[in-house]
């Protein structure tokens, strides 16, 4: 499969790994939008997170969690996590992936949500709480 994230994970690439165990790796990333901007993903290829059979997802869950405290320690406090599920969504590279995004100060953080929002109403809610039903 040509999948790049297949190819880290088996060392056919080089990438700058800061962290491996059984289920995933975690490594920077080449185009980083902040200073420690690391990708935390599953070393079983799937195409987007909801994708992860349960077992696989628990297991992945807890190192994510253990990575969340390494990374808190040794990079940041502050930071976003963001899944781009779909290529709408800016997903580039189809192999499941979390972007750890530090943040050192507020201008880091308006540089990443440049958000045009509207306010939500009645409408349009009753219209999203009826696919729910
Ligand atoms: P996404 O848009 O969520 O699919 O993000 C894919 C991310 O993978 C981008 O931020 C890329 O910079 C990053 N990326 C692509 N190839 C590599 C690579 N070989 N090593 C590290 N990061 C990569
Ligand atoms: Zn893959």
């Amino acid at each position: 499969m040509d999948c790049v994230f297949c190819k880290i994970i088996n060392k056919e690439i080089p990438a700058y790994i800061v962290y491996e165990d059984e289920y995933s790796i975690a490594f920077l990333d080449i185009n980083p939008i902040n200073k420690g901007h690391i990708l935390f993903v599953p070393k079983k290829h799937y195409e987007r997170l909801s994708n992860m059979d349960l077992e696989y997802s628990k297991k992945f869950y807890e190192s994510f969690q253990k990575f969340l405290k390494i990374f808190e320690e040794k990079i940041s406090k502050d930071y976003n996590i963001i899944v781009n599920n779909g290529k709408n969504a800016g997903q580039a590279v189809f192999h499941a992936h979390i972007h750890i995004i530090p943040q050192y100060e507020n201008e880091g953080y308006k540089k990443l949500f440049n958000w045009n929002t509207h306010k939500l109403n009645e409408e349009e809610a009753k219209e999203i709480l009826e696919k729910f039903k």
